[in-house]
């Protein structure tokens, strides 16, 4: 049974929305897929529906069939409100509340970014990840930005999960 929600008109998948702030600054809104990196092929098209559902991919470079599943290690139900040190240098807001959004959340990860996971190697991660799907010379974002966002998103997950994957048939 699905909910009509939000969706993305480009690519049918689920939305969420995101609260944010900064010490000394309004409240902020901005919808997101939810996945665990922003898709940076195509901008979100926000559109009123019923979300396809969708397999889960690898969160960290978009391999179908994920073996692998990482528990968060924060409970949204009981966590309204928490801290966490983040390095937001490069993040917009809007990247930086995604990625505390993706503390809350599952990642899928693949037989190769398993391996990539146990060793910590944020670079060979985002360099699959964008092998996968390169950044388009005319797509809504460049590759800088691109860059910025899986490293932030990979930091956020880095600093959240230390533990082993199960198996993701478990789930
Ligand atoms: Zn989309
Ligand atoms: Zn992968």
């Amino acid at each position: 049974m699905e909910d009509i929600g939000f969706m993305c008109a480009r690519c049918g998948g689920e939305v969420h929305d995101v609260t944010h702030n900064r010490e000394g600054s309004l409240d902020g809104v901005g919808y997101r897929h939810n996945r665990r990196v922003e898709p940076w092929d195509h901008e979100l098209e926000l559109a009123v529906g019923e979300p396809a559902p969708q397999d889960p991919d690898c969160d960290f470079c978009g391999a179908p069939e994920p073996s692998w599943l990482y528990y968060p290690t924060l409970d949204p139900d009981d966590t309204d409100m928490f801290e966490v040190e983040l390095d937001t240098t490069h993040l917009s807001d809007d990247d930086t509340a995604v990625a505390v959004l993706n503390m809350l959340y599952p990642w899928y990860a693949c037989d190769t970014c398993s391996v990539l996971v146990a060793d910590r190697n944020i670079d060979k991660l985002i360099d699959r990840a964008l092998e996968r799907t390169p950044v388009a010379e005319d797509g809504p974002v460049d590759e800088t930005t691109v860059r910025a966002r899986l490293r932030g998103s990979l930091s956020v997950f880095f600093t959240t999960r230390p533990g082993r994957p199960q198996p993701s048939r478990a789930v």
